[in-house]
C-alpha cells in the first residue's frame, strides 16, 4: 500500500503542474487534460479543417477525407506534448471489453535517422489481425481480414502507464465485407435511427427545424474490493471472477452497517487516485459511496449522449481494475462474485435529449411539455411490452445468471416501475376519455387536456428491472461486468420502433375533423396506455406473488436463463426491427446470438474445470490432511471421533460429486456450441453445485491450519 497524497497523485495525472495549486483547483484544470476536445483541436486546425470535422462529431455528418492528414498531425502533435510514443485505434469487439494495438510514431527515415509521423490514412483506418477476435461466423478463416475505422464523434485520449503513454482513437471495427465485428457499430446506428424516429414527432411537438434527439446515458457501476494477497490464493478468482467455493461467513450483510457507511481509508485513497484519472480522461465521475454487501462499492458519472457515455464506462472499468492494485487491491467486477451477499449490478440510466438540451422524459412545468413527455412515456412502455425478450437478452451471460431469476433484484421478468403518481396520471387519462367522450376538459382541468405533472414523481422501489425515476428510465437488469453498449442499442431500438408506430397514429388522428393537438395525444396515449398496461407493476418484484400474477395472469415472458434469452434474438420480429431500423442485418444478429452462446459455454466450462481442479487438488487434499492428523491421536476423545466422523463423511460425499463433475466436464454435451452450452446449464451447472455443497461443509469442520483457500470472512471483512 503506497502512501497517499492528493495532490501528487493530481500532479502525476496532469502535465503542467502549477506547484502551488490546492487539490481542488488542481481538479478543475486536470479535467479532460488528456482528451483532444473540439475546443482543442480548433485551435490546432484551420478553420475549414475545423468546422469540418465539427460536422461530422457534432451532426453525424460524412467525414471529408481530405482534412484527414491535417487533423492526424494535430493529433500526433498534441499527443507528443501529453508524451505519447504510440497510438492506437481503441474498438469494441465482441468479447464485451475494449481492443488495442499500439503502433509507435517511429518511422525511420535513413540511417540512424527517424522522424515521428501519423498520416491521415493511419487515423481513419487500421487492419489489426482480426482473426483471434471472435466473428460469430461472419469471417471465414480464409478471409479472416477486418479493419478498425475512426469514429470521429467520439474523442481521442491518453492512457497513461507508468513509463509513457498512448495515444487512443476511438473506433469502429468491421469485416472487409462491411459487417460490424464490434459493439460500438450497431450502437451508432440506433443512436441514428433514434434520431430518425424520434425528430418526426417532435416536429409535431413544435420543435425548431434542424433539432437533434440523442439517447443520454448515466451508468452506475458497483463493484468488490479484496486485498490482492487473497484474490491471488484463490485459483477460482484469478480464472473465473467468482468465487466457486466458500461457506457463508458468521456475518453477511445482515448488519446493514456498511451500505452508505464510512468509506475505508484505503478505499477512499484508491477512489481518489482513480477518479483523478477519469478527471483527465474528461469523465464526469460524481458519486462514490460503498454498497449494500461488505467490501462492495458504487462509482457513477454523470450522465453523457450514450455513445460517449459507453467509451467512458469502458475506461471507467479499466481504470477500477488497474489502479485497485496500486493499493494492494483487487477490484472485482463480476456480477456474483460471492454467494449469499448482493451482486453487482450496472445500472444504465436512459433518456432521450435534444441537441438544446431538453430531455424528452422530464415532465416538465407546462401542459405541453407534459403532454410531449406522456407521449414518449408511453412510447417506452410500449417499446419494453413489445420486446420484453431483448431487454432480457441483451443482458444475458452466464455471470448474470446469479442475479437475474436468482432471488435477488431484479428478477428476469421484465416489467416496468412507473411510481403511484404517475401511474395514476395515465389511469386519469385513460378514464377521463371514457368519462368525457370527448377529450378536451377531460380531467376538469379548465381547457386543458392533460394533468399538469408533479416535477420528479416516483417512488423509489429498488425491486424493478426497469424503473421511471422522474426524469428518465434505470434499466437495472445490466450486469456489472458488461459492456453497455448493446443494452443502450436496444433501448434506443425498441424506443425508435415505438415513437415511429405512435407518431404514425398520432399523425392519423391529427387528420380527423376538428382534431387538435392535445386532444390526438391523449387519445393515443391513453390508447397505448390501455394496450400496454399489463408490463406496469410498481409492487414487490421479488415476491412469489408477482411471478404467479406475471405469467397467469399477465403472461409476461419470464425467460429465466441466459439460454432462454439469447434463443429469442433471432426470432422474426427481432430480425425485422433491427433490419428496418439499419442496426443489424440479420447476418450481424445472428452472429450475436452465436458468440453469446459460445462464450455462455466457455465461461461454465472454465468454471466447471477449475472448480474440479480446486476440489482435488485444494479441498480434498485438505480434509484428508487433517483426517490423517486426527488418526494421529492416541487418547481416546469423543470430540475427534465425532470430528473424524463428520469429515469422512463430507469427504466421502465431495468424492462422490467430484467424479460426477468430471465426467460432465468430460463430455461437453456434443460438437456444436449450442449443445455444448445446454449441457453446461443443465449437467455441468447442477454438477458443480454439488461439489460445492461438500466442499463448503467441510470449510465449516476442517481445522483452519489445513484450509489453504482464504475465506469469506477474510475477503469480505479485512480492509
Ligand atoms: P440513484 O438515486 O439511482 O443513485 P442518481 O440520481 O445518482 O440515481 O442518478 C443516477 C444516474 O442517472 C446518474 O448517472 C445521472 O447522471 C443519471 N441521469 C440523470 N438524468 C439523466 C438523463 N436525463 N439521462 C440519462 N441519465 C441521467
Ligand atoms: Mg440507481
Amino acid at each position: 500500500q503506497q502512501n497517499f497524497d492528493v495532490t501528487s497523485v493530481a500532479r502525476k495525472w496532469r502535465v503542467d503542474a502549477k506547484q502551488t495549486a490546492s487539490p481542488s483547483e488542481l481538479v478543475n484544470d486536470l479535467f479532460s487534460s488528456d482528451v483532444l476536445t473540439l475546443e482543442q483541436l480548433k485551435t490546432r486546425l484551420s478553420k475549414p479543417a475545423y468546422k469540418s470535422l465539427q460536422a461530422t462529431a457534432e451532426r453525424g455528418e460524412t467525414l471529408d477525407a481530405s482534412i484527414a492528414d491535417t487533423v492526424a498531425l494535430a493529433m500526433k502533435t498534441w499527443a507528443m506534448e501529453k508524451g505519447a510514443t504510440h497510438y492506437t485505434h481503441w474498438f469494441q469487439p465482441l468479447t464485451g471489453s475494449t481492443a488495442e494495438k499500439h503502433d509507435s510514431f517511429l518511422n525511420p527515415s535513413g540511417e540512424g535517422v527517424a522522424i515521428m509521423s501519423f498520416s491521415g490514412k493511419e487515423l481513419i483506418q487500421a487492419e489489426p489481425d482480426a482473426s483471434s477476435f471472435p466473428s460469430g461466423g461472419l469471417r471465414a478463416t480464409f478471409e479472416a481480414r477486418g479493419y478498425t475505422a475512426w469514429d470521429p464523434s467520439s474523442p481521442a485520449f491518453i492512457i497513461r502507464h507508468a513509463n509513457g503513454a498512448t495515444l487512443c482513437i476511438p473506433s469502429v471495427f468491421a469485416s472487409w465485407t462491411g459487417e460490424a465485428l464490434d459493439l460500438k457499430t450497431p450502437l451508432l446506428r440506433s443512436i441514428e435511427a433514434l434520431n430518425k424516429a424520434v425528430t418526426p414527432a417532435m416536429k409535431l411537438f413544435g420543435a425548431s427545424e434542424g433539432t437533434r434527439v440523442t439517447s443520454t446515458l448515466g451508468a452506475e457501476q458497483e463493484y468488490f474490493l479484496i486485498t490482492e494477497e487473497y484474490f491471488y490464493r484463490r485459483p477460482d478468482l484469478v480464472m473465473t471472477g467468482r468465487t466457486l467455493f466458500g461457506a457463508k461467513p458468521p456475518r453477511g450483510q445482515e448488519l446493514e452497517d456498511h451500505y452508505f457507511g464510512a468509506i475505508p481509508d484505503r478505499v477512499l485513497s484508491f477512489m481518489t487516485d482513480a477518479e483523478m484519472q477519469l478527471y483527465a480522461l474528461g469523465i464526469p465521475v460524481k458519486t462514490r459511496h460503498n454498497e449494500v454487501a461488505p467490501g462492495q462499492f458504487e462509482i457513477a458519472p454523470i450522465f453523457e449522449n450514450s455513445n460517449i457515455a459507453a467509451d467512458h464506462q469502458q475506461l471507467i472499468m479499466q481504470i477500477l481494475r488497474t489502479t485497485a492494485r496500486k493499493y494492494g487491491l483487487v477490484c472485482l467486477l463480476h456480477e456474483k462474485p460471492f454467494a449469499g451477499v448482493n451482486g453487482s449490478g450496472k445500472h444504465c440510466n436512459w433518456s432521450m435529449g435534444t441537441d438544446a438540451g431538453e430531455n424528452l422524459l422530464d415532465p416538465g412545468d407546462t401542459p405541453s411539455e407534459n403532454m410531449q413527455f406522456l407521449f414518449f412515456c408511453s412510447a417506452v412502455l410500449k417499446a419494453v411490452d413489445d420486446h420484453q425478450d431483448l431487454l432480457r437478452a441483451c443482458v444475458a451471460s452466464a455471470s448474470n445468471d446469479h442475479r437475474l431469476g436468482a432471488n435477488e433484484a431484479p428478477p428476469a421478468i421484465i416489467s416496468v416501475f412507473l411510481g403511484s403518481e404517475l401511474t395514476d396520471i395515465f389511469e386519469r387519462v385513460v378514464s377521463g376519455k371514457r368519462g368525457a367522450g370527448k377529450a378536451a376538459g377531460l380531467m376538469g382541468l379548465g381547457s386543458r387536456v392533460l394533468p399538469e405533472i408533479p416535477v420528479h414523481a416516483g417512488d423509489r422501489n429498488r425491486t424493478s428491472p426497469f424503473a421511471f425515476t422522474g426524469n428518465k428510465f434505470e434499466f437495472r437488469a445490466v450486469g456489472s461486468s458488461q459492456s453497455i453498449s448493446f443494452p443502450i442499442t436496444v433501448m434506443n431500438a425498441i424506443v425508435a420502433d415505438a415513437v415511429s408506430q405512435l407518431t404514425a397514429e398520432l399523425e392519423k388522428k391529427l387528420k380527423a375533423k376538428d382534431a387538435t393537438l392535445d386532444s390526438a395525444v391523449a387519445a393515443v396515449v391513453s390508447e397505448t396506455y390501455k394496450k400496454y398496461e399489463r408490463i406496469v407493476f410498481n409492487g414487490d418484484g421479488y415476491s412469489d406473488a408477482w411471478h404467479q400474477e406475471a405469467e397467469v395472469k399477465r403472461k409476461l415472458l419470464n425467460l429465466r436463463t441466459t439460454l432462454d434469452a439469447i434463443s429469442t434474438l433471432d426470432s422474426k420480429k427481432n430480425v425485422e426491427l433491427f433490419g428496418k431500423l439499419g442496426i443489424l442485418n440479420e447476418r450481424e444478429l445472428v452472429a450475436r446470438q452465436e458468440i453469446m452462446y459460445d462464450i455462455y459455454f466457455k465461461t461454465i466450462n472454465i468454471e466447471g474445470e477449475t472448480t474440479e481442479y480446486m476440489a482435488q487438488t485444494q479441498i480434498l487434499p485438505a480434509a484428508l490432511g487433517y483426517l490423517a492428523e486426527l488418526g494421529e491421536i492416541e487418547v481416546k476423545s469423543k470430540a475427534a471421533d465425532g470430528i473424524t466422523k463428520e469429515v469422512v463423511g463430507l469427504s466421502d460425499q465431495l468424492y462422490t460429486a467430484l467424479q460426477a463433475l468430471r465426467k460432465q466436464n468430460e463430455a461437453l454435451g456434443g460438437d456444436e456450441v449450442h449443445e455444448k452450452a445446454h449441457h453446461m446449464r443443465d449437467h455441468v451447472l447442477p454438477a458443480m453445485a454439488k461439489v460445492r455443497d461438500a466442499a463448503d461443509g467441510l470449510e465449516k469442520v476442517v481445522s483452519a491450519k489445513h484450509w489453504t483457500l482464504p475465506t469469506y470472512r477474510q475477503m469480505l471483512f479485512v480492509k
